[in-house]
């Protein structure tokens, strides 16, 4: 079966004057299409390291990384990043101009198409009233909102998300997980999203891969995370499962 995303035991190193670190080893996941998929793990364990794997901005080491069967060896317009940084944006243009730049250079749309597709993005994140705004006048909800518009716009096969709300306030925070499930039922995109909250993990996806520490090797998949949900309201059980499968397991690689 081919699948949407498919790391296959991929091993990450960083090569230093000094020294080789090993990122991740031999980690392997599936993704499906429409799949909100997280990775979760502490803090160096590699998230950062797979997704740009993912991306094509790295080469594993070890294994392959496939997108609809085809092999991962460069960045491409089928997958768009957005990071936790509110400086990803191109601060001499605006809202729509930053949303339109790579619907012109990596699609080669026409200036008016490009322009059409980028404000119905915008409207989308609910930012048409900042549309021909500068983006140094944002503020970081807003600025990651236009980064979202702008890989959605791209309508990659998966949106990549590194760690996107984890430089907001709490309730930005909040409510930025919410926009972001609103936009998901609207448009069923499939997302790639990485976080180091257990909370966060449970709140966005409906299947998480668990890291191990550094070196990131996989703990354990919990792919029932949305029928959990549904059942326990806040979902604290599975936040202590995936506490306890995250910290106290002694048997790695268990599904559940
Ligand atoms: P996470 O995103 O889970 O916090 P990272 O993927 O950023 O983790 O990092 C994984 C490991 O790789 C860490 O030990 C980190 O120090 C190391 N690392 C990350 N980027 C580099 C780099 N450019 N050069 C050398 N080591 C790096
Ligand atoms: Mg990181």
């Amino acid at each position: 079966m081919t699948h949407l995303l498919d790391v296959d035991g991929v091993t990450l190193r960083y090569k230093t004057p000094s020294s080789l670190i090993t990122a991740t080893d031999r980690v392997s996941f599936q993704v499906e299409t429409g799949d909100r998929f997280v990775l979760l793990g502490p803090s160096g364990c590699g998230k950062s390291t797979l997704l740009k794997a993912v991306g094509g901005y790295l080469t594993p080491e070890e294994g392959e990384i496939r997108i609809k069967g085809r092999t991962v060896k460069r960045p491409g317009a089928d997958r768009m990043m957005v990071f936790q940084e509110f400086d990803q944006l191109l601060p001499w243009k605006t809202v729509v101009e930053n949303v339109m730049f790579p619907l012109s250079v990596a699609r080669k749309l026409a200036r008016r198409e490009a322009e059409e597709k980028a404000r119905a993005y915008i409207e989308k994140v609910n930012l048409t009233k900042f549309a021909d705004s500068y983006t140094h006048t944002l503020s970081g909800g807003m600025k990651q909102r236009v980064a979202i518009a702008r890989g959605m716009a791209m309508e990659p096969d998966i949106l990549l998300m590194d760690e996107p709300f984890a430089a907001l306030d709490a309730l930005t925070r909040r409510h930025m997980q919410d926009e972001l499930l609103r936009l998901w039922e609207d448009t069923r995109f499939t997302v790639l999203f990485v976080t180091h909250s257990i909370a966060e993990a449970i709140r966005i996806g409906n299947r998480i891969l668990l890291l191990s520490p550094h070196p990131g090797q996989v703990k354990a998949e919990v792919n029932d995370v949305d029928r959990v949900s549904a059942e326990n309201g806040e979902a604290a059980e599975l936040e202590k499962r995936i506490h306890d499968l995250l910290f106290n397991d002694p048997h790695p690689e268990t599904t559940v």
